[in-house]
């Protein structure tokens, strides 16, 4: 099938060639994010694929319907950057990659929870510079600690069977509770217990109508004193203003964020010679309390063949007018 494929990283064209050895597709790669303004270079591609910051709203999934496009390849595990109503209305199907490997995803979140709980990214500028003074990297153990997770999914229901190993409590919370992370002891709780009784909260439910800004000054303030705040799931789960106004007051004693609300215009690309415009996420920058890494969750090497394999697999049977089990439509969001 001819695609065009969107916001290429060298990665991307390294991982989607190899595996398009087994497939045989057309592959084209755009550097460009799909935007109204780089649409048009889709014109006659019956498939366009893309990442998880390109936005396809009814205006640009209209455009690409009239240009000829019936298979939108997502290869990423969200979909909130897509109008599924206005692509179910378009005839215009949805596809994307359920599970590529989510232990990327939730070591990831470790790899944040243990940075904060010690310090490391302090202690690794520090070290260099040849101070070894220890003074600010008195760290706290995670054993015996009370973590909430939000979402507990695929990737969730991992977070919380490392932190298990870890000694810790885990207390969860999902509109739909996962009957493995029932089996292996998982309180289920409401969001208020969970934000009180919670030392660390991490979010791991898509960014959705019912999750958009769900850490806002209200949840902040039924959390504990110093609580710490993990969000590897979508930059829009937490109102980044509400939680600048908690690190100030104390109320958030750490921060690990790999995804901002305003990540499209920022993360991705080598900005190392630009003024940053974003004065929200440059404050966040600030705080030594704070760790933020640019949506690298999925970049392991495990992770994205499986992204490639399964995002040529999606549009393989797209083409072979199979069922086409990684779908998403409107009726999915309600089922989820
Ligand atoms: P998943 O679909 O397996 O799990 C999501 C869980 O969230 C489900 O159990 C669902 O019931 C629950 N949920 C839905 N709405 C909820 C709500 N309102 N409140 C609480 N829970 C709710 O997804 P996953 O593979 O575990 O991924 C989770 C999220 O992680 C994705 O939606 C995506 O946004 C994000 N993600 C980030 C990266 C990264 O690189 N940082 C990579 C992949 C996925």
């Amino acid at each position: 099938m001819k695609v065009a494929v969107y916001s290429t990283k060298p990665h991307d064209e390294a991982f989607l060639s190899n595996a398009n050895s087994n497939f045989g597709h057309q592959l084209h790669f755009f550097k460009t994010r799909l935007t109204p303004e780089t649409m048009q270079a889709a014109t006659g591609y019956p498939c366009v694929c893309v990442f998880v910051n390109d936005v396809l709203d009814e205006s640009v999934l209209r455009t690409l319907k009239e240009q000829g496009t019936e298979l939108i390849a997502l290869r990423c595990a969200g979909f909130n950057n897509v109008d599924l109503h206005a692509a179910a209305a378009l005839g215009i199907k949805i596809v994307r990659v359920p599970a590529y490997s989510p232990y990327s995803v939730a070591e990831h979140t470790l790899a944040l929870i243990l940075s904060l709980s010690r310090h490391t990214h302090k202690a690794y500028n520090r070290v260099r510079d040849g101070n070894f003074s220890l003074k600010g990297l008195l760290g706290v153990e995670l054993h015996g600690l009370t973590v909430g997770i939000i979402g507990t999914g695929n990737i969730g229901a991992i977070v919380s069977r490392i932190l298990a190993g870890f000694g810790c409590r885990i207390l969860a919370y999902d509109i739909k509770p996962n009957p493995k992370c029932l089996e292996e002891g998982v309180a289920y709780v409401d969001l208020p217990d969970l934000y009180s009784e919670s030392d660390i909260v991490t979010l791991h439910c898509p960014l959705n109508k019912e999750t958009y800004h769900l850490i806002d000054n209200e949840a902040f303030a039924q959390m504990k004193d110093g609580v710490m705040l993990i969000n590897t799931g979508r930059g829009a789960i937490i109102d980044t203003k509400a939680a600048i106004v908690a690190i100030k007051s104390g109320k958030l004693g750490h921060l690990g964020l790999d995804v901002y609300e305003q990540e499209g215009d920022l993360f991705f690309e080598d900005l190392s010679d630009k003024i940053i415009d974003d004065d929200v996420f440059v404050r966040l920058l600030t705080f030594p309390n704070v760790i933020v890494t640019g949506h690298q969750g999925f970049f392991t090497k495990n992770a994205l063949q499986n992204i490639a394999e399964t995002t040529l697999r999606n549009i393989q049977d797209y083409a072979d007018r199979k069922p086409l089990k990684n779908q998403v439509n409107p009726d999915f969001i309600i089922a989820a």
